[in-house]
């Protein structure tokens, strides 16, 4: 079994006091700490390797470049891709649905193409579309939620017609904590012909995640919510697309030769890569990837579901509670009575205990449940039943202050 505790003392930041009390980090679904393994290569990569990769024939650049590429393999290989030029480097999860929607409206959508995603979308998976909306004039379908805010699967199935082009949703819910059931969503969309991106931001942390066996065909995620730095994330395409999608940033690195009259891009991953990646970050992650790996995502997620579901029965005791769908993954939306989940988010920092509030980028969602936002708690796999009761028990001073 997976020892919190012993995970624990790897993750330097949590030995701190916040407000003079111990620190309850819970805001793990915005981004998770990073354990000492990931700190130290970073550090160790600047003070022993770093070069600007692909571009030297010197020593420290073919190291750096060995070293970015041996990242990409671990990418690869922790989301099971048939290939590792089927992994794209980009920021994380945002600049991956853009670089998507930018190069897939160049060569796939005409005015009045349709693509589908849901109401629980993160705005990183509605804004992008509806830029495209503005610019080409496609059609956004949005499916709808059962009462219990699971995805209506027998209205996915009826939004298909033979203008769409694309489904775009998300593998877990940010705001609900709920995994979608992504098999059944990918074979829906394939047995219409139409290809499936598939947003794995609140997914890879937690479940292991195999992306042929999905046979998803655009998967994204952002290394920082995997204990790994900010500013590195990942597109895995099918390779027969990323060759058919025009490159999404001109530039070095994605050309093959530049002439003034023409240019010729560089084969995959290159061709999505222009300018000096961020291949100390990329480095970082694949340090991060071997660190879950260490622990095993099938004992994460044993260890997060467990967490969740005791902290779902514990908050059950607080009167006026308010759960927001039924939670599956490593994240509870919820609302206490009439208090606002500012207030609530405030007074619990008092108390040393780090949760989100508000609408979590998911406006449209907020909006159907017709609420100002809520109050998010968020697990990694350094969290404990201990932390479960100091925020079941700030909860429950917090509401006693607002009777
Ligand atoms: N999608 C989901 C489901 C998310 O939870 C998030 C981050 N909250 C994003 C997309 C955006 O990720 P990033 O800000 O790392 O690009």
């Amino acid at each position: 079994m997976l020892d919190p505790y012993k995970i624990r003392k790897e993750f330097p930041i949590l030995e701190q006091l916040v407000h003079g009390k111990q620190l309850v980090y819970l805001d793990n679904a915005a981004t998770t700490q990073k354990p000492k393994c990931v700190i130290e290569t970073i550090s160790d990569a600047y003070c022993t390797i770093n070069s600007n990769v692909h571009r030297g024939i010197h020593h420290l650049s073919q190291v750096a470049t060995e070293r970015f590429e041996e990242a990409r393999e671990k990418v690869r290989s922790f989301i099971n891709a048939q290939n590792r030029h089927e992994i794209i480097f980009t920021r994380g999860t945002t600049e991956s649905i853009n670089l998507v929607a930018t190069s897939f409206d160049n060569t796939f959508l005409n005015e009045g193409d349709e693509i589908i995603i849901s109401t629980m979308e993160h705005h990183s998976n509605i804004v992008p579309w509806q830029m495209l909306q503005e610019r080409l004039g496609v059609v956004l379908r949005v499916i709808p939620l059962n009462s219990d805010l699971s995805l209506n699967i027998d209205a996915y199935k009826a939004l298909f017609n033979e203008k769409t082009r694309l489904v775009s949703i998300t593998h877990v819910s940010n705001v609900l904590g709920i995994t979608n059931p992504i098999k059944e969503c990918i074979d829906i969309a394939h047995s219409n012909n139409v290809p499936i991106l598939i947003d794995g931001a609140q997914s890879t942390p937690h479940i292991a995640v195999d992306v042929q066996e999905l046979d998803a065909d655009f998967f994204v995620f952002s290394g920082h919510k995997l204990y790994a730095p900010t500013g590195i994330g990942v597109l895995y395409g099918k390779e027969q697309f990323l060759n058919a999608m025009q490159p999404y940033h001109g530039g070095g690195e994605m050309i093959q030769t530049v002439r003034f009259e023409k240019t010729t891009y560089n084969e995959l991953p290159y061709k999505f890569e222009a300018g000096t990646p961020d291949y100390i970050g990329a480095i970082a992650l694949g340090r991060a990837i071997d660190f879950i790996n260490e622990i095993g995502l099938t004992e994460i997620a044993k260890h997060e579901q467990a967490l969740t579901k005791y902290t779902v029965e514990r908050l059950k005791e607080i009167p006026g509670m308010r759960i927001f769908g039924s939670p599956n993954g490593a994240a509870i939306s919820f609302l206490v009575g009439n208090i606002h989940p500012a207030d609530m988010g405030t007074l619990l920092d008092h108390l040393g205990i780090a949760i989100r509030t508000g609408h979590h980028c998911a406006q449209p969602l907020i909006d159907y449940l017709n609420i100002p936002g809520t109050v998010r708690a968020s697990f990694a796999i350094y969290n404990t039943t201990e932390e479960a009761d100091i925020l079941v028990e700030g909860i429950k001073r917090v509401s006693r202050m607002f009777e």
